[in-house]
């Protein structure tokens, strides 16, 4: 239904089913503050190569505290410290850290850090990888870091696994990125196992619990909502996959970064809209969109929980000895 204009005291009923878990993991969560120890413990400037997060929030907001973005280890000087963003980065950017004596803070998310040291395992077994993610995504470059070039092979989707060469069937594994669909990497793995009945899997998902859980709880409600906001990064490689699952659910969704960018033509008059939040978007821009949504429409709120989450993970020793 379009939307019409209303008087202030003739607001349309709108309820709002917010999906929990949503927003920031432990991950994303400890990157931010290994960012905000560094600026306390070092001073400003500290040096974040790439995008701490794929929040430009989150990101602007370091920056007004002192951190200074860049893409390469070179635009570094040498006096000051770098951080190392959660999606990991590639062997050779420590060792080149290393080797310029500067000092960096690894931010890598330990399930990120989990499968780097899966696939190290992997190959010292003299296995060959197959590894399902996204082409020139920040994890995938830095898992591909890992282990010597040619030693891994990318699929991103069923079509791809069709077209495999791979020399030594017999001594293969998968792997996968953390912020995939759980649906769509369920399809891809059950054709890579017809395709190669001993291809070792791996030991626990690696599809993190963020990311699964994020989706779960878009599953539970889309179906009673008419529209779906999820707040991310068009970067967001587990925020897009939110508005996925949605759609698939039947929710049309949009993926927008604050309450600024919603299309308040598309969104209509819907009677029930849902909200979620990728991994690196802060509650308050959740926030933002209710407000925003209040100016316009008499809102009910109702706050689902799909599966409470207790993960926190440890700070790197160098910043809270
Ligand atoms: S989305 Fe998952 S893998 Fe990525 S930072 Fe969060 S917990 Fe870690």
């Amino acid at each position: 239904m379009p939307y019409m204009a209303c008087t202030l005291d003739e607001l349309p009923p709108l309820h709002v089913l917010i999906a929990a878990p949503r927003g920031f993991c432990a991950g994303v969560d400890r990157a931010i503050q290994i960012v905000e120890l560094a600026l306390e413990k070092f001073g400003a400037p500290v040096y974040v190569r790439h995008e701490i997060v794929h929040n430009r929030f989150v990101v602007d907001r370091l920056r007004e505290l002192g951190a200074v973005f860049v893409d390469e280890l070179d635009e570094v000087p040498d006096d000051r410290p770098v951080v190392f963003s959660a999606h990991g980065v590639p062997k050779s950017v420590p060792a080149a850290a290393l080797d310029r004596g500067l000092s960096y803070v690894d931010a890598t998310c330990p399930l990120v850090s989990k499968v780097h040291r899966q696939a190290e395992r992997l190959i010292a077994d003299g296995r060959h990888i197959v590894f399902v993610g996204h082409a020139g995504h920040p994890e995938v470059i830095g898992t591909f870091g890992q282990v010597p070039e040619g030693s891994m092979t990318l699929v991103e989707t069923i079509d791809d696994v069709a077209g495999l060469a791979i020399p030594d069937p017999a001594n293969l594994a998968f792997l996968t990125q953390t912020t995939l669909s759980v649906d769509d990497t369920a399809g891809i793995v059950a054709a890579l196992k017809a395709r190669f009945p001993d291809i070792r899997v791996p030991r626990s998902e690696d599809i993190c619990y963020a990311t699964s859980n994020r989706q779960a709880a878009v599953k539970a409600i889309a179906g009673q909502c008419d529209r779906m906001l999820v707040i991310g990064a068009p970067n967001s490689s587990n925020s897009q996959r939110l508005a996925e699952v949605a759609e698939r659910m039947g929710a049309p969704a949009r993926l927008i970064e604050r309450a600024t960018d919603i299309d308040w033509d598309w969104l209509g008059q819907p009677s029930t809209l849902g909200i979620t939040a990728g991994a690196s978007a802060p509650e308050l821009l959740v926030r933002e969109v209710v407000d925003s949504l209040r100016k316009r429409f008499e809102v009910t709120e109702e706050e689902t929980n799909h599966s409470p989450e207790r993960m926190v993970f440890k700070l790197p020793r160098e910043l809270v000895a």
